[in-house]
């Protein structure tokens, strides 16, 4: 059974209208059309927003280790370990999350239909 929900087919890198085809051929590398229902991928563009939210959330949850490591009263090399890890953790996460972002934010734009904004001119 699949879900036809676009943030769930999103998580699920799936595709939001069928939720069976799968949005990216390679990472973050996305198909041109659904392989299973034929919808065109193309019509969205996430642009930089996926890199946007990932990048602030991952932070927001990694920050306080920044300060805390530091003041820490670790040996240097423990701290300077412990820094490297956390280095490690946030690649991976935000490694990780990305794709996930990404699948979330195409399949909302797909099923709104959103696009880039257009404003009336009023001249005439
Ligand atoms: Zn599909």
């Amino acid at each position: 059974m699949s879900s036809t929900t676009p943030i769930l087919n999103g998580l699920r890198g799936r595709c939001g209208a069928c939720g069976q085809g799968r949005l990216f051929s390679a990472y973050l590398k996305l198909n041109e059309a659904c392989p299973h229902c034929g919808r065109d991928m193309r019509a969205a563009d996430t642009a930089d927003g996926p890199a946007f939210f990932v990048g602030f959330g991952v932070l927001i949850l990694t920050a306080p280790f920044l300060f805390l490591i530091p003041m820490s009263p670790l040996a240097p090399l423990m701290k300077a370990a412990a820094i490297v890890f956390l280095a490690l953790v946030i690649t991976g996460l935000s490694m990780w999350l990305l794709p996930v972002a990404k699948g979330i934010l195409l399949n909302l734009q797909l099923h709104h239909r959103s696009g880039e904004a257009e404003f009336e001119r009023k001249d005439g």
